[in-house]
């Protein structure tokens, strides 16, 4: 490989998260052609100071303000800048000393930084699938109107995104997104009802941060990416199909109007989909395990188990219906994951929460940046009022 690019600015939104750390490994491998101009988390300050310490980064920025002063303390010999706060964010999102912005935050949160980075023009590698269902419409079309690359990070979109590379003139008919089926798959409701915590939190072959295991686990995370495919490659809801794939191997397949379909395999290791959004249009060696296509033998499909599994039909049905209810959806199932995190609720409350919360908030059509934060707000409120009783 060529040395004479320079090497590209990284901005590491969520740096902490299990997204953030894989993707500094993949920088660690390839110091020449990364480096690290901006690092930020939300709470886990030990973290972020030992990766500011390692990377050494332009900025850094806390998001909870009481530990300012100790990560400050800590990079007071250095040129490092340190900003904390939630409009930091953002403000750093806008500044211009960086390439590739990866939003890795989790949940409704990173959708203004990410938003900011659109808006100056920036590559965005998105991780942060929410920013896209939450406003999807208003993302993409600012993405347009700023020539603002959007390269997925998601596996399944990852993988329908290197599907697509040499087909810019030829239609997509169908899309097949995968899902592993998550930690119960076969279980029933009988079953689910007793589910605690611990025990969903153990995801069958990914590990990932604890908001994405759950909705792994009730099949909301296939539904979350099913809006998201919408938004990333402009298709209708009939054009996304789901199939659970236990093997995780094919990560997503595109087939096309002559009835070709392409597949991208590989084992599942989020580090593959990073370095690939990373380092686009290239790809770069890598000493990550190969798949043996003798093991699994088998590779199986199947239909998920919707009447089991209610999420992905809430899910299903906001994508239909559009307008403010994916954000609504979103919002009741951030509060009810972080309920069923804490203990509050059971493992099929969480659908009731949200079913209810869609139920409640009124539906707008066509809603502008401002409404979608609003119906954000409204739908915490409500699912919220929804524990306490
Ligand atoms: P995580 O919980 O492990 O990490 C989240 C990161 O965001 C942390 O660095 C945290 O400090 C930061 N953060 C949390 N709340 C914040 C807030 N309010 N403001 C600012 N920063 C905040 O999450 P993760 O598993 O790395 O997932 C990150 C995103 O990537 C999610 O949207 C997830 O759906 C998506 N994703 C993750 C995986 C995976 O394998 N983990 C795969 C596909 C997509
Ligand atoms: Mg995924």
């Amino acid at each position: 490989m060529s040395n004479s690019f320079p090497a590209k600015r990284i901005a590491i939104f969520g740096s902490t998260g299990s997204i953030g750390t894989q993707a500094l490994e993949v920088v660690a491998a390839n110091p020449e052609l990364f480096s690290v101009e901006i690092l930020t988390a939300q709470s886990n300050d030990s973290l972020l100071i030992q990766q500011g310490l390692k990377f050494n980064p332009n900025i850094i920025v806390i998001g909870d303000e009481r530990k300012y002063q100790k990560v400050k303390e800590a990079f007071s010999k250095m040129d490092t800048k340190v900003f904390a706060g939630e409009k930091a964010l953002e403000e750093v999102a806008a500044m211009n000393c960086y390439d590739i912005l990866l939003a890795a935050v989790v949940g409704f949160a990173g959708l203004k930084p990410t938003l900011k980075s659109i808006e100056s023009g920036k590559t965005v590698a998105l991780a942060n699938k929410e920013t896209l269902v939450v406003a999807g419409d208003i993302v993409m079309q600012k993405a347009v109107e700023n020539r603002a690359p959007i390269i997925p990070v998601d596996s399944e979109h990852s993988a329908i995104f290197q599907c697509l590379v040499g087909e810019t003139r030829n239609k997509i008919e169908k899309i097949y997104l995968t899902a592993s089926g998550g930690p119960f798959l076969g279980k029933k409701t009988n079953y689910l009802v007793n589910v605690k915590r611990d025990h969903a939190l153990q995801h069958p072959n990914w590990s990932m941060g604890a908001k994405i295991t759950i909705d792994s686990a009730t099949l909301m995370n296939k539904g979350l990416e099913m809006i998201e495919a919408k938004w990333l490659f402009n298709l209708k809801p009939d054009q996304i199909q789901v199939y659970v794939h236990p093997q995780s191997i094919i990560h997503s397949m595109v087939q096309f109007e002559d009835g070709s379909i392409k597949a991208q395999m590989g084992l599942p290791d989020m580090k593959l989909p990073i370095q690939y959004a990373l380092a686009f249009p290239q790809r770069i060696p890598n000493k990550f395990p190969r798949y043996d296509l003798k093991k699994p033998a088998q590779l199986t499909f199947e239909d998920p188990d919707t009447r089991t599994f209610r999420n992905l039909l809430l899910a299903q049905e906001a994508l239909n219906t559009g307008g403010n209810l994916p954000c609504v959806l979103n919002a009741a199932n951030e509060i009810a994951v972080f309920a069923f995190l804490r203990n509050r609720i059971g493992f099929l409350d969480m659908t009731d929460l949200i079913e209810k919360t869609m139920n409640h908030v009124h539906f707008i059509e066509k809603p502008t940046l401002e409404e979608y934060f609003d119906s954000d707000g409204e739908a915490r409120n409500f699912a919220a009022s929804l524990i306490k009783l």
